[in-house]
């Protein structure tokens, strides 16, 4: 049958409602976004407070000093921090035509988080699922992010609708699994990997924060949550452990203040270094 918009034969599209064509073009753009990205990394943890942002910040910006092309997305929806930790609240994101524009932070990472779309960046988001799914894709499919080496996705704790958005949309996406080392926040760290292994995603490791806390005064190390919960649990599951980083005061300091590398000891800045070469041995 002949369309009557366009004349060919059985186009299929022309018939499509407006509703169906922005669908379609989502699902296109999204695929193209996708296809274009080497890595997909989802941080995740069980428990909020853990570290998984300041996990996710540090990756994406020791792979993109390293020269990697890479883009942080942050779909903590009802508590964002990546802006916060970079230094972008109060900086609106802005569009070109139908794309949104990411913030360019240095020459290889960008980043996009619901903040930027917040006129007052201490209003609180009151979105139920499906509203949140539609601004998780579109943070994939509508924003002009160019092609990556390595997505790193910072999600909320737990296993709602966006790890399971994120989940379901990226099929090769892996994940990179945040614990504190004390029994409680581990707990919750294995119902995350068995979300994971429920929705077929990988498991790329395990990081453990806040592990030990360097005394500046006397140099010895402090286990204030006990240390190698994060080891036992990588064990347990049989996936490797990506590395330990300490409780270290800069880290706070520099996150407050939007500047994330700003002093930090040399101790931490190793164990973020070598947290990065894992991941990208695991990787590549
Ligand atoms: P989550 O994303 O799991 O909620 P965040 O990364 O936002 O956790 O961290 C929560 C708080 O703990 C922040 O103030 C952050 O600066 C701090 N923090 C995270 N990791 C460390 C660490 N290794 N040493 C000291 N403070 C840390």
């Amino acid at each position: 049958m002949e369309c009557e918009s366009c004349n060919q034969s059985d186009c299929g599209s022309c018939s499509q409602s407006p509703e169906q064509k922005a669908q379609a073009e989502q699902i296109k753009n999204l695929k193209n976004f996708l296809d274009g990205v080497k890595h997909k990394l989802v941080v995740m943890s069980g428990k909020g407070g853990v570290g998984k942002s300041t996990v996710a910040v540090n990756i994406a910006l020791e792979l993109s000093k390293q020269g990697y092309k890479v883009g942080l997305l942050d779909v903590d929806l009802h508590g964002p921090s990546v802006a916060g930790m970079l230094g972008l609240v109060g900086f609106p994101l802005n569009s070109i035509g139908k794309k949104i524009v990411p913030y360019q932070y240095n020459e290889n990472l960008k980043a996009v988080t619901v903040q930027g779309l917040l006129e007052d960046p201490d209003s609180a988001l009151i979105w139920r699922g499906p509203l949140k799914i539609g601004v998780i894709k579109q943070f994939m499919s509508d924003v002009d992010w160019g092609p990556l080496d390595y997505l790193i996705i910072d999600c909320p704790p737990g296993t709602g609708d966006e790890p399971l958005t994120i989940a379901q949309e990226i099929k090769d996406a892996k994940a990179i699994v945040v614990t504190t080392p004390q029994k409680v926040a581990l707990a919750d760290v294995r119902k995350s990997i068995n979300f994971c292994n429920q929705l077929s995603m990988k498991v790329l490791g395990i990081v453990e924060n806040m592990s030990g806390f360097v005394c500046p005064n006397c140099n010895t190390v402090h286990n204030i949550f006990k240390t190698g919960g994060g080891e036992k649990l990588a064990e347990e599951f049989k996936l490797p452990l990506l590395g330990k980083l300490p409780i270290d005061p800069q880290i706070v300091d520099s996150e407050d203040d939007g500047d994330p590398l700003k002093n930090l000891s040399d101790h931490t800045r190793k164990a973020l270094t070598d947290l990065t070469k894992k991941v990208i041995e695991y990787t590549i």
